[in-house]
């Protein structure tokens, strides 16, 4: 049985003074679940004090993206060894802001990736259609074009270490969330796509679904079987919001 990881990315969002009381309250009410692991995504100036923070919690920290090269040249970009350098265990790449507002392709998407892991981090990749991907019925292969990049760059056994989010673009941020039966149509299609190369690797690849993920959605969507979490955004930056959604996983 797969665990839950419940994942909350912070965006452009928070300062110093809020972010202490923030990590505070979820730190403090995170559900003492063995199946459940919490994470939090802040913006890179703030990793190393969240992480410092954290220690001795059972809350991990992540960055919201990462440079696909290792060191050198490339003004304003972060390297993966420079995030766990300062502690970070995973790395959201591809997230679809990324992807639409600074023209990060599948290619760099996957070369991120890449770097992710040979710097020992968790990349979690994104993957998800548009509204009008959807509507011209597009969903599957948006997502195939997206998965297989990486998965001919890395290779399959790459995913034992890594997590794949299913965030519609259409959900995000838009407060318009998936139902639990159409989020649970395209993850058992990414598990099939990831089957299809190792059964094993498809088996044991947690599939979180991101977009308007809130308390109140939360135990349906987190009840389905191929569903091992959640990619929040809005919703991490309140507690108790956030909250709600891990103690729905810990429920499930
Ligand atoms: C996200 O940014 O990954 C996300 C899912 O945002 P929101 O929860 O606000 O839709």
């Amino acid at each position: 049985m797969r665990d839950f990881l419940v994942a909350g990315n912070w965006k452009m969002n928070g300062y110093a003074a809020g972010n202490t009381a923030l990590v505070a309250g979820i730190a403090a009410g995170v559900p003492h679940s063995a199946r459940v692991k919490v994470l939090l995504c802040p913006p890179f100036p703030y990793l190393a004090s969240v992480v410092a923070q954290l220690q001795g919690s059972n809350v991990a920290v992540g960055a919201q993206t990462v440079s696909e090269h290792q060191s050198g040249a490339f003004t304003g970009e972060v390297a993966p060894a420079m995030l766990r350098d300062v502690g970070c265990e995973y790395v959201i790449v591809g997230h679809s802001e990324r992807r639409a507002l600074y023209g990060e392709t599948s290619a760099a998407v996957a070369g991120k990736f890449k770097a992710a892991l040979g710097a020992g981090l968790k990349p979690i990749l994104c993957v998800g259609e548009t509204l009008e991907e959807r509507e011209a019925g597009s969903t599957e292969s948006v997502v195939d074009e997206q998965l297989g990049a990486v998965i001919d760059t890395v290779g399959i056994a790459a995913f034992a270490s890594a997590v794949v989010a299913y965030e519609p673009v259409w959900a995000i941020g838009t407060g318009k969330t998936a139902s639990p039966e159409q989020a649970q149509e395209v993850h058992r299609h990414i598990r099939a796509l990831l089957a299809g190369h190792d059964a094993d690797i498809a088996e044991s690849t947690q599939i979180l679904y991101g977009g308007s993920m809130k308390g109140e959605n939360a135990a349906g969507l987190l009840g389905m079987p191929d569903i091992d979490g959640g990619l929040i955004g809005g919703a991490s930056l309140k507690a108790v919001d956030f909250l709600a959604i891990a103690n729905a996983a810990a429920q499930g």
